[in-house]
């Protein structure tokens, strides 16, 4: 079938009608056992009554309103935002880019009325993902997406991630900040060693930078805390939300210190359609569960589980599995083979990951998945290897036939 979408996905041929709790059902009636939960934003899975409710509620009343005016559906989740993190101030966005965005400019604009406009620059790290905008490609860095879009945006210096050496050699006079994922999720679900990101920490404190924690992936529960700075131990001066905390509306938010946002006054920024009421409600709805008495908890449970139980399927397919990593429901499976041949043969299974860098498959379950889904899951990510791993043995029979050697 010819699209009029610009084709800049290449999209797997299923389409789903409807959604409930980790299962997905396509427009021909199979289920799907949702174990990328739209690259983590379907934190709370599909069809929530709590969030549907929110979402009646709130549509029936009022959507938009525009910043010119209050939104106390907004005030009430910045206020719950700041009340549950290190943060004084939160402003909303639409998308994970825009929250990071932001958080750049927050910091750029801070040097500023410091009396540092020149350092304006973030040290970056390789493999990192920021989004698709100018300035959130060139502080990825990645050349495939960068490649043909004109001059990259200024001020970004990449060293390799978990690299203190590289940072420290890095800091320059124009130096204003430092830029980092406390667990890069698209470059492969990577988790630095547990001193990286308080390295990161000091230095800035000595040289005065602000240190921006991209938690657009891992934010609101995914890592089995709140926020993923806290298995660290280390609080940011800004930091970028999104993907989670809307439970599959698009919302996401930046989140400052009350000096690192000192420079962020009436007019320096702002959005049209960021923290409307809609947005807001269900926002409010996710937080509603994602903090109520011992859900945290239960994430972190499950991902030990989940963690475990990778563990055993890679012993059991040592062929197939390289490395399990990831903390909470963020978890990774490096695999020996293509990893996107990996995706497809767990789709046949019936279960959906997400592919990232190094060969990673991806799983970012909804947090509300119990064990039940953990054994279905793995149940069906096992029969995925076995196909792999006859798929191989077929191919290298064909090959010892083709050379004359009985297979
Ligand atoms: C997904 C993601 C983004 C970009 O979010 P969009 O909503 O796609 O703009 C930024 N940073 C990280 C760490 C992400 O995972």
């Amino acid at each position: 079938m010819t699209s009029s979408l610009l084709p800049t996905y290449a999209r797997a041929d299923l389409a789903f009608e409807r959604g409930d709790g980790a299962w997905l059902t396509t427009t021909t009636g199979e289920r799907f056992l949702d174990f990328g939960g739209g690259i983590a934003v379907a934190s709370l899975g599909y069809s929530h009554p709590h969030l549907t409710a929110a979402l009646i509620e709130q549509g029936g009343k009022l959507w938009h309103t525009s910043n010119l005016f209050e939104i106390p559906q907004a005030e009430r989740l910045a206020r719950r935002l700041v009340e549950a993190s290190f943060a004084d101030y939160v402003f909303f966005t639409n998308s994970g880019a825009e929250a990071v965005e932001g958080a750049i400019k927050t910091a750029r604009k801070y040097q500023s009325v410091s009396g540092h406009p020149e350092k304006f620059h973030a040290i970056t790290f390789e493999g990192a993902f920021h989004g698709r905008t100018l300035a959130t490609i060139a502080a990825g860095g990645n050349p495939k997406y960068i490649d043909g879009f004109g001059p990259k945006v200024e001020g970004f210096d990449p060293v390799p991630f978990g690299d203190v050496e590289a940072v420290k050699a890095s800091i320059g006079p124009q130096t204003g900040a430092i830029l980092v994922e406390p667990i890069q999720g698209e470059g492969g679900i990577r988790v630095p060693a547990p001193d990286f990101l308080r390295a990161l920490r000091d230095l800035c404190d000595r040289h005065g930078l602000l240190l921006i924690f991209d938690e657009v992936q891992t934010g609101v529960g995914r890592t089995g805390k709140l926020f993923a700075y806290e298995l660290f131990g280390v609080a940011p001066d800004i930091m970028a939300i999104a993907k989670g905390i809307g439970g599959g509306f698009p919302l996401g938010a930046f989140l400052t210190t009350r000096e690192a946002g000192k420079g962020m006054t009436v007019g320096t920024h702002g959005t049209t359609f960021g923290g409307n009421p809609l947005a807001t409600s269900i926002g409010d709805a996710v937080l509603d569960i994602v903090l109520a008495p011992g859900f945290i908890e239960h994430v972190a449970l499950m991902g030990l589980k989940l963690k475990q139980s990778l563990a055993e399927l890679k012993d059991r397919h040592p062929g197939v599995i390289a490395e399990i990593r990831g903390e909470g429901l963020m978890q990774g499976i490096a695999v020996r083979v293509p990893v996107n041949e990996f995706a497809v043969a767990a789709r046949a299974e019936k279960i959906l990951v997400i592919p990232a860098g190094e060969n990673v498959a991806r799983l970012l379950p909804p947090l509300i998945i119990g064990e039940e889904e953990i054994a279905e899951a793995i149940k069906r990510l096992d029969s995925a290897c076995l196909r792999i791993e006859r798929e191989r043995d077929r191919r290298v029979g064909m090959e010892a036939s083709v050379n004359g050697t009985p297979a």
